[in-house]
């Protein structure tokens, strides 16, 4: 199994640097359990490594595993041997529903889309988490003191990153989610794992309460050090890494790297999305990134006008989309402001006290030529779901739906296949689905069991020294 792995490449070290340029560089195992910098920013790989076109044709009848070795082995260097790093990705992925992990669906002439909802808790996050679970587990192996975990969610991110850690050896979790703000199936998939190490929060308030929490305590240096917490939502930087492989694989198919293809991503934290980024800097052709958002559409307005600001939150149909910033747009700004840490962490300093950026106007085009913005609301998501069912029998979510959505407003103007990233089973928002399509999506019976079991979990105010004090009780 090692289509496409330059022996060369990976022997080479990989450092991680942080976007704000104050903490130490890091290897690949230091990036991953550090999850956010120390000095705020988020890890991101010193270069982009690239592959050249022959190791991309190589992957055309590559099986799934195969592809995630020959992207990651260059991320990765020298923290993983390439047997270790094989043995990992074959257990993550082995418990997946679909033979081919991420299959490809045709829709018609121009669409296809990505099925990534195969994992355990029928979201695309699986893809990474389950990768992410076993990396920890791995990298933690000969070490005493447990680390503490800590994520806030606004849905999938919650479910899939508790899959992924329950039970496993040396480290607990810790997930807070926005109460009443995710729907029962996202909540019932975190709240009725069983496992000690699994401890959820409900905070009374919005993702972005619960993202400052989690952030708040990162940024408390002797309380993360006491708890030696890491985080496993979007800011790992091995999360991001492990989302590369799917696009690489899906294009592979479609003609890459002889033709282009372009993707259509519904995004919230900007990972998923960036993940397509970093495939096409590794020299994946890589036409457009369609950048599809709700209407909390913060990344639309920063792609279209140059406007990166804060709005109120609306609770829509996709609400692992709702979210007012996007934690990963900071690693597409650190690459345009040629990666210039100091003016980064300027810009950001900036933004985080007055909750606006004007993003300078070449770096807003340079952006734009790959990514391209559209905003979808509710009643274009709906008829987007209700015309794919009609049309191919094909019931999606309405996440994808916004993603297909915006594939199609944008078609006329890309070139060759568009994908859509199929990011979650219908099955996780039944409500919206029957009401678009008037079908109601069944649950695939390996995870029906959730109805039948208790839920567990702690209801808190949105307050850090709340949440503080719930892990102190924890004990070390
Ligand atoms: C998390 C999530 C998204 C958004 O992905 P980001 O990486 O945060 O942009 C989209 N759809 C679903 C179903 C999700 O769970």
């Amino acid at each position: 199994m090692n289509a496409g792995i330059g022996a060369a490449n990976r022997a080479q070290p990989m450092q991680h640097v942080s976007t704000r340029g104050a903490a130490p560089p890091l290897d690949f195992r230091g990036a991953t359990l550090a999850g956010l910098a120390s000095d705020g920013g988020l890890y991101v790989p010193e270069r982009w490594p690239r592959l050249e076109a022959d190791a991309f044709r190589r992957l055309r009848t590559a099986r799934y595993t195969e592809t995630a070795v020959a992207v990651l082995a260059p991320f990765v260097g020298a923290a993983l041997g390439a047997r270790e790093l094989e043995a990992l990705v074959e257990e993550a992925y082995a418990g997946f529903a679909h033979a081919a992990v991420t299959p490809l669906v045709q829709l018609d002439h121009r669409h296809w889309l990505l099925e990534l909802h195969h994992g355990p808790t029928l979201a695309f996050k699986d893809l990474a988490l389950q990768l992410l679970g076993r990396l920890f587990a791995h990298f933690l192996q000969d070490e005493r003191a447990p680390l503490t975990i800590i994520g806030a969610t606004s849905g999938d991110t919650g479910s899939a990153a508790i899959a992924a850690v329950a039970g496993l050896p040396g480290m607990r979790i810790v997930m807070l989610h926005p109460e009443g703000r995710v729907s029962e199936v996202q909540r019932r998939q975190m709240t009725t794992v069983e496992a000690a190490n699994v401890h959820n929060i409900a905070v009374a308030g919005s993702f972005d309460d619960a993202q400052a929490i989690v952030k708040a305590l990162f940024n408390d240096a002797r309380f993360r050090a006491r708890h030696r917490l890491s985080a496993v939502n979007s800011i790992n930087w091995a999360r991001l890494a492990a989302q590369v492989v799917y696009y690489v694989h899906a294009a592979v198919r479609l003609g890459a790297p002889d033709a282009p293809v372009a993707f259509a991503v519904p995004t919230g934290n900007f990972g998923d999305v960036f993940a397509g980024y970093v495939a096409s800097r590794m020299g994946l052709p890589v036409s457009a990134l369609i950048v599809a958002t709700n209407e909390n559409d913060i990344l639309a307005r920063a792609l279209a006008r140059g406007d990166y600001s804060r709005g109120a939150l609306t609770p829509t149909a996709s609400p692992s989309m709702d979210i007012q910033v996007s934690s990963n747009f900071e690693r597409l700004l650190f690459d345009l402001h040629g990666r210039d840490a100091e003016a980064l962490a300027a810009a950001m300093a900036g933004f985080e006290a007055s909750g606006r950026m004007a993003i300078p106007e070449p770096l807003r085009a340079e952006a734009a030529r790959l990514f391209r913005p559209a905003r979808v609301d509710g009643g274009e998501m709906a008829e987007t779901l209700a015309h794919a069912h009609a049309a191919t029998g094909q019931l999606l979510d309405p996440h994808t739906g916004v993603g297909l959505a915006a594939a199609r407003r944008l078609e006329a103007e890309i070139d060759g296949p568009i994908v859509t990233l199929a990011t979650a089973h219908a099955a996780k928002f039944p409500a919206a689905v029957e009401a678009a399509t008037g079908v109601f999506p069944m649950l695939p019976g390996r995870v029906a069991g959730i109805f039948d079991r208790p839920e567990r979990f702690t209801r808190l105010p949105a307050e850090t020294a709340a949440v503080a004090a719930f892990i102190d009780g924890l004990g070390a």
